[in-house]
């Protein structure tokens, strides 16, 4: 299995390299050459599987010789064993033809760590074999630094920093990153937002002196591994619902469109997917977008559901490249276009993605009432990120389509917003009541790339 850039001038990586890389050298995103398809036959037999096995199965493929088959599944199984679910990712229902996938069981309550405690022990495991040390530098809005630190704090052979937006993040997400006492892990609150931490860390992989000289890697959701390790809940959720022998659909809030893209290439290798449907907030740059606007950036508004607050949708760019028929040239023109504004997308590309995906956006207002109201109709407590999905769900499905609703983390994770929809203070989970009592270790930096760079050179373990 061979991954190639985005942008068409990087060299072809197998998958280990293009994990271990992140960024492709051209600016682009790896994706895989070919997508592997899975048979009807195939899906079946996962029927009562375990989540793990599901895993090995459907990851299998595009792995390629990196990893054996029982390195591989011992990988899988250290990954999830930290969860507080035996199933993983349980499915409930919400209403009549309506679930919602639970994907807030993992270390920190977010979809993250599927795809975050996956890369941790791969990583481990390949550069403890080549004998190597990197570090990682990762930018979030929350959900994606928490994963990244518990994932992967402790471990000998990496250094990792994460850039969040000063004030912009949830306390409990803030308090994940900063309270985890491992010398490797560093929490870096940047004097900006979550674009200007994204942008930053673009700078860095674009500065080949830096990113050589540090052994820069990258988790962000532009990584490859971490889109795969994402495709596995959509196989597993479908086939729960009857897959293949019926359609299903999926509502995903979206904001680096990572989660979604997993779904798109979840329905390529042949899962029966009847319709993928974005669900923005307030920032609603993708759901413009689909709906024929072209892709314009506007001031990112800080919303109550801020894992979703981000104008520039960074694997945006791997189905872009798809949409205009694998041609790197004209990806490359489109993302020089967006460095100074956006661009807009033609007839025949927009025809692709409107068939690929739905969209539809809600207003904080919207969110809030869908809380409420979703507590009243099936007793279920959502955090925002999720009920923008259930709105939008609500708005766009088909009654004769099971729907299925990504709930991307647990409520506790923002509890400001979900007490002012429910009136409900959601209690933390046991095993991290702790939280506030730990103390905090965090620095404060400008939004600065000169500064950043500095930071990291300074700490990075030699
Ligand atoms: C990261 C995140 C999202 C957005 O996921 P993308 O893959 O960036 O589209 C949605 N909800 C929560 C809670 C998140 O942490």
């Amino acid at each position: 299995m061979k991954y190639i850039s985005t942008r068409g001038a990087a060299p072809e990586l197998s998958f280990e390299e293009a994990m271990l890389t992140g960024l492709a050298r051209d600016g682009g995103l790896y994706v895989p050459a070919e997508i592997p398809q899975v048979s009807a036959d195939e899906i079946a037999a996962l029927s009562g599987l375990s989540y793990e096995e599901t895993a090995f199965r459907i990851m299998r493929p595009f792995v390629g010789d990196s990893f054996d088959d029982d390195a591989f599944r011992a990988i899988i199984a250290r990954a999830y064993a930290g969860f507080d679910h035996a199933a993983r990712a349980p499915l409930v229902q919400l209403d009549q033809n309506h679930f919602l996938l639970e994907l807030f069981h993992g270390p920190t309550l977010a979809f993250k760590d599927f795809a975050m405690q996956l890369i941790g022990q791969l990583f481990q495991a390949a550069l403890a074999r080549r004998g190597e040390r990197v570090t990682i530098v990762g930018a979030t809005s929350g959900d994606t630094g928490s994963a990244a630190i518990e994932a992967f704090k402790g471990l000998s052979n990496v250094d990792v920093f994460i850039l969040f937006p000063h004030g912009r993040v949830s306390e409990v997400q803030r308090r994940q990153m900063t309270t985890p006492a491992d010398s490797n892990v560093h929490a870096l609150a940047v004097d900006g937002d979550f674009d200007d931490c994204q942008a930053a860390l673009k700078d860095m992989f674009n500065d080949f002196e830096f990113r050589d000289g540090v052994r820069l890697a990258g988790v962000n959701s532009i990584n490859w591994a971490r889109v795969l390790a994402q495709v596995v809940y959509y196989f597993s959720a479908a086939v729960s619902l009857g897959a293949p022998h019926r359609k299903v659909s999926f509502t995903v809030p979206t904001g680096n469109f990572g989660d979604i893209f997993a779904g798109y290439i979840a329905k390529r290798m042949g899962l029966p997917i009847d319709r993928l449907v974005v669900a923005t907030n307030q920032n609603d740059i993708l759901h413009r977008c689909l709906s024929g606007q072209g892709y314009h950036k506007g001031p990112t508004h800080p919303s109550i559901s801020p894992s979703m607050d981000i104008q520039v949708s960074s694997n945006f760019e791997r189905v872009l490249y798809d949409a205009y028929g694998r041609d790197g040239g004209a990806v490359t023109q489109l993302m020089d276009e967006l460095g100074s504004g956006g661009f807009d997308v033609s007839q025949g590309a927009l025809e692709f993605l409107r068939e690929q995906f739905d969209s539809g956006r809600a207003s904080e207002e919207e969110t809030l009432s869908t809380i409420g109201a979703t507590l009243r109709t099936s007793t279920e407590l959502l955090c925002p990120h999720s009920a923008v999905g259930v709105k939008v769900a609500n708005d766009r499905r088909d009654p004769a389509v099971p729907m299925i609703t990504l709930a991307t983390a647990h409520p506790a994770k923002f509890p400001a917003a979900v007490e002012q929809a429910s009136g409900i203070h959601p209690p933390l989970p046991p095993r991290m009541s702790d939280l506030f009592e730990r103390p905090e270790r965090v620095s404060r930096i400008a939004n600065d790339l000169a500064a950043m760079k500095e930071f990291i050179k300074g700490h990075i373990a030699k």
